[in-house]
């Protein structure tokens, strides 16, 4: 979508965006986040002080969100922005210059992740849609989960200082669970220590490395550029080096092209999983960060122990 033309076809939208951001919400901080999983852990850290809104909607892919006319306006009125970062919401960049909102607070929430798949050397087009700046798909990894609820907690204090004390009870909560959570996690993924599976995207590795499974290189990924439907000759060698090194697992997600995805796990003759990183609220147990988590550990558990999609 092209940004700079959008308050010219909205009229309606330039006049709202020419008023003063009204950035509380019946005494409520307003806050906007970027995708479901964000906004999600900042209810859970903002609690009843907060109104939240996100804009990529659960079920799609973040990486490639085309912005509507309505985001201009949520941004205009918000006070505290949330953000991945690391280029995942480049579409984003635009929609904030454009929406006359200069006392937006902004907070990215990689900080303190200790980031996968930082490009060596300089990085162009010819890689395909590569992460240029790492890789900013670590919400499966439940430690991460605690970096971005502390980060959210840090910008909810900043934005709104009367309120600190709340959303750091709020955060020891939390974690209180997380760490609970976590341990139940681990034992259910013990028995599968070591095992490899093959994803479609670059989106993963977090997840495999928390619960210490293996993304076997290659093939690594379907994908052979991200953002590049693979050729016939790419999922032919994705099997074969699947066959050789071992793989049990293949796994889609379902902003992609499942079918790609179904074939590779029949040509392994594997169990194959379709896991949405963006699904809070869709499915009707994955309703906040910690059970998000819990189904899609869940559901690995039960694809290597045979019991796929
Ligand atoms: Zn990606």
């Amino acid at each position: 979508m092209n940004i700079k033309n959008l308050t010219r076809t909205f009229p309606l939208l330039a006049a709202l965006l020419a008023a003063g951001p009204a950035a509380a919400a019946g005494g409520k901080l307003r806050v906007l986040a970027t995708t479901d999983y964000l906004g999600s852990l900042t209810q859970t850290i903002g609690g009843d002080k907060v109104k939240v809104d996100y804009l990529s909607p659960a079920g799609f892919d973040a990486d490639n969100y085309s912005p509507r006319p309505q985001d201009l306006f949520k941004i205009h009125r918000a006070k505290l922005f949330i953000m991945v970062g690391l280029s995942l919401e480049d579409w984003a960049r635009d929609l904030v210059n454009a929406a006359n909102n200069p006392g937006l607070i902004k907070a990215e929430v990689y900080h303190g992740i200790k980031l996968l798949d930082v490009p060596k050397g300089s990085v162009d087009f010819s890689f395909g849609d590569i992460h240029p700046h790492g890789n900013p798909h670590f919400q499966l990894d439940p430690e991460d989960g605690r970096v971005m609820a502390r980060n959210i907690k840090t910008a909810l204090a900043y934005a709104d200082p009367a309120n600190k004390d709340y959303y750091a009870a709020n955060l020891a909560d939390f974690e209180r669970r997380l760490t609970a959570a976590e341990a139940r996690w681990k034992e259910l993924m013990a028995p599968y220590k070591g095992w490899a599976f093959t994803p479609y995207h670059e989106d993963m590795d977090y997840f495999a490395q928390a619960f210490q499974l293996s993304i076997p290189k290659p093939p690594n990924t379907i994908e052979e550029k991200p953002g590049f439907v693979p050729s016939p000759r790419r999922i032919e060698e994705v099997i074969n080096q699947g066959k050789t090194a071992g793989v049990k697992l293949i796994v889609t997600e379902p902003y992609y092209d499942v079918s790609i995805g179904r074939a590779v796990a029949n040509g392994e003759k594997l169990p194959f999983l379709v896991v949405s990183l963006y699904d809070i609220g869709l499915d009707p147990k994955q309703t906040d960060y910690i059970s998000m988590e819990d189904s899609i550990v869940t559901r690995f558990a039960q694809a290597f122990a045979g019991h796929g999609d």
